[in-house]
């Protein structure tokens, strides 16, 4: 196996920046709503929440394997954090909100994926892939709650697109700090792991219940982790 070696930083920035791209994609196609769009939407959350799963467990998995208790307290604080900072913004109900939520989930996974390219070039790649997968899922979701309100689909991929553009900042912003210090490598690591797995549990999967039933929220989710902590894997 090849030793790991850190993305460039101009290539992760440009692959993050073309994966945010993918989000207005998914707002304009999420914007057309039609008949059985609640129930599609639905899948498209719960797809989206596995594959953070997958991701994270990638992650945790790179962290444990080359520092084990940082990797471990890291997760533990990825969920404190992410919860302090949840708990401190107001609770989404306006349009305004759903994209500041949204820009705040981004946040999260750009810290996954600059942890992940830190760790290799090419497991950055795999986690900017399957997140530019995902934010096509996500936007959907945000341009259907945001022409819902009263936006027109143009409008909700502009917001879409810039509450994604959290996540090449911080993806870069990650990659800078791990360069910098790289004793903190396997902290943000195990930290993506806790962060990702908080937004699936309060955030995601609660939402995907009302629009799809239990049932067939369980298996897309299940199904799209298993892929995803599977292909990441081997990308590591
Ligand atoms: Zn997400």
């Amino acid at each position: 196996m090849p030793r790991p070696e850190p993305a460039p930083l101009a290539a992760l920035l440009l692959a993050s920046l073309l994966a945010a791209g993918a989000a207005a994609l998914g707002a304009l196609l999420g914007g057309r709503r039609h008949a059985v769009a609640g129930r599609v939407l639905g899948w498209a959350g719960a797809s989206a929440a596995g594959m953070m799963l997958g991701v994270g467990y990638a992650s945790l998995t790179a962290g444990l394997a080359s520092a084990p208790l940082a990797a471990l307290l890291g997760a533990a604080a990825g969920v404190c954090v992410v919860r302090l900072l949840d708990g401190a913004s107001p609770d989404a109900g306006g349009d305004r909100d759903a994209a500041a939520a949204s820009a705040f989930h981004s946040a999260a996974e750009g810290v996954a994926i600059g942890a992940a390219a830190a760790f290799d070039a090419r497991f950055g790649l795999f986690l900017v892939v399957t997140f530019a997968v995902h934010n096509v899922s996500e936007g959907a979701l945000l341009g259907a709650s945001l022409t819902a309100a009263g936006r027109s689909p143009r409008a909700a991929a502009g917001l879409a697109l810039a509450a994604r553009t959290a996540q090449p900042a911080l993806a870069v912003a990650t990659l800078l700090l791990a360069r910098a210090v790289p004793a903190a490598l396997p902290w943000l690591l195990g930290a993506s792991f806790g962060a990702l797995l908080y937004l699936i549990v309060a955030e995601l999967l609660p939402q995907g219940y009302r629009q799809a039933g239990r049932t067939g929220i369980a298996v897309v989710f299940s199904v799209a982790a298993g892929v995803v902590a599977l292909l990441g894997g081997r990308a590591q």
